[in-house]
């Protein structure tokens, strides 16, 4: 998210950046569209899919819920893990994804930088996040110097890194959304620029949320005036397109992507 003065707001105002995905690009958000999601190519069945956590999984006849695990950052206020577990009991009224809670950690969220010869490319430190957390999402409040996740004036980020393979079904397997620590917003689930709004914001990534066109969806990319206390219709229909109303898995997750370790093997360079 980015930080940008607005004379009509008489303070600022708030751009998200678009989440940055391990794979795939965001094509911009048509003027009018109210939801949008990413698709990807599923090496196990060869089909589009919506890219999506696994809300649950079939095995044998028996149907489990796979609840996503999280830690929190909190930047030092503990009551941060409250506000986010408000945040994420609205993403599974919507969806019907089920998270669990794990603890706080202190780890920061990261892109590595591979350095390819045709140019720099940053990518989600998924398998080092997970090695380090053990939790698929982590949530977290940290200064704007400590990761290289913001690339400028963002308010905050989320984004996904996802697998698949012919056999293990394509899905999310590790997620982070930051807010940045010392941006100005409006206390608690409030409308227009508020920390709550900016959190769902950025959870709505998490969960594999693209940015739209309409400015009265919590997944439009500038916080403003506009801005919702809560997920709107459209932000609800992509809850469901990424949620448990999609079904389920039948096979088992692979570990997340480790493009680090991609990259050196193939004789890339890269800096953490
Ligand atoms: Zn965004």
């Amino acid at each position: 998210m980015s930080l940008l003065s607005s004379a009509a707001l008489g303070a600022a105002a708030l751009t998200t950046v678009a989440l940055t995905a391990t794979i795939g690009a965001h094509p911009a958000a048509a003027a009018t569209s109210t939801y949008a999601v990413t698709h990807a190519t599923d090496p196990y069945s060869g089909r589009s899919v919506v890219v999506r956590w696994t809300p649950c999984v079939t095995s044998g006849g028996v149907t489990s819920t796979h609840p996503i695990t999280y830690a929190v950052n909190t930047g030092g206020y503990l009551s941060r893990v409250t506000f986010v577990q408000r945040a994420l009991a609205q993403v599974s009224a919507d969806s019907g994804l089920r998270f669990r809670y794990v603890g706080t950690t202190s780890y920061v969220p990261r892109y590595a930088v591979l350095h390819y010869p045709t140019g720099n490319r940053l990518v989600f430190e998924a398998a080092q996040q997970r090695a380090a957390t053990h939790a698929e999402l982590v949530i977290g409040w940290v200064p704007g110097t400590r990761t290289n996740m913001f690339s400028g004036r963002e308010a905050g980020v989320g984004t996904v890194s996802w697998t698949g393979s012919s056999r293990s079904q394509l899905r999310v397997v590790e997620g982070a959304a930051l807010l940045k620590i010392g941006v100005p917003l409006r206390a608690g689930f409030t409308t227009g620029a508020s920390v709550g709004s900016l959190l769902l914001h950025e959870i709505g990534h998490s969960v594999g949320l693209d940015h739209v066109g309409a400015t009265s969806q919590i997944m439009y990319p500038v916080l403003g005036s506009y801005t919702p206390a809560s997920y709107q219709s459209g932000d609800r229909t992509g809850l469901r397109l990424v949620g448990r109303p999609a079904g389920c898995f039948v096979t088992a997750p692979l570990a997340p992507p480790d493009p680090v370790a991609i990259a050196r093997s193939a004789g890339v360079s890269v800096t953490l």
